[in-house]
């Protein structure tokens, strides 16, 4: 459970982590290099007062993870150029004063196929089922049972190796949020608890394999992927995002 004085922390945190993703959107156009987007995310970030949250994390280069079409996470920003039809995933983590936020959203590059759309639509709408969940005395494994659920009604498959976590003084916290899972089992929500869900689907099976580079994952099919996430705070009755306006 954090104190309100650290929720405030966390918000502003959170809030620089969505400002960044406003102020890349634009730039997320045909031509461009993964490392522009990458530099100017980290030159965004730090105007903040903020720094990467991602920047030397066990190493990764970047400050961001850009992940292009197949590729679900941890993408590394380098001289790939997007093209028009692909879809990127962007994941952004900012600190504040020690305090973290995080946020992933799939972006669309020009004009896409309707496959990808539908894939984009349902991430995304899976992320909100599973914050429907969110309100004190409800468990972790609602979450995930949410948007496994969703997931499955819509055909995608759900990647089990990576998971949403807790999100304080450190990126990464207990406890796990998996996209899967069995209502009411899992440790139970609590107000104040800061907790990052962040679902990826495949529009094929859910197998995944990381790359040579040890950071990129990809769908072992090669079909897309999607990947959104936001932080948010347990309240009173629900949840509030912090990685928003
Ligand atoms: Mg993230
Ligand atoms: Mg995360």
């Amino acid at each position: 459970m954090k104190s309100d004085r650290e929720i405030e922390l966390l918000r502003v945190a959170g809030n620089i982590v969505y400002r960044t993703h406003q102020y890349l959107k634009p730039f997320i156009k045909e031509g461009i290099t993964t490392k522009e987007l990458d530099r100017l995310a980290e030159d965004f970030i730090r105007k903040q007062n903020a720094t990467p949250s991602f920047k030397g994390y066990d190493g990764f280069p970047g400050s961001i993870c850009t992940s292009i079409n197949n590729q679900v996470v941890h993408g590394i920003p380098g001289k790939t150029k997007l093209k028009n039809g692909d879809i990127i995933s962007i994941d952004i983590g900012a600190c504040f004063k020690g305090y973290h936020g995080d946020s992933a959203w799939t972006y669309a590059v020009g004009e896409i196929s309707d496959d990808k759309k539908y894939l984009m639509e349902h991430t995304e709408k899976a992320l909100f089922e599973g914050l429907k969940q969110i309100k004190p005395g409800n468990r972790i494994g609602d979450i995930g049972h949410a948007i496994e659920n969703y997931a499955k009604q819509h055909h995608l498959g759900v990647v089990e190796e990576l998971v949403g976590h807790g999100v304080g003084t450190s990126v990464h916290e207990d406890p796990e949020v998996p996209n899967y899972g069995l209502p009411h089992t899992g440790p139970k929500l609590r107000k104040g608890m800061v907790i990052a869900v962040e679902p990826m689907l495949n529009l094929g099976s859910k197998e995944i394999y990381v790359l040579d580079d040890e950071w990129t994952i990809e769908t072992a099919d090669g079909s897309p992927s999607a990947h959104f996430e936001h932080t948010v705070v347990v309240t009173e009755d629900g949840y509030q995002i912090l990685t928003g306006e």
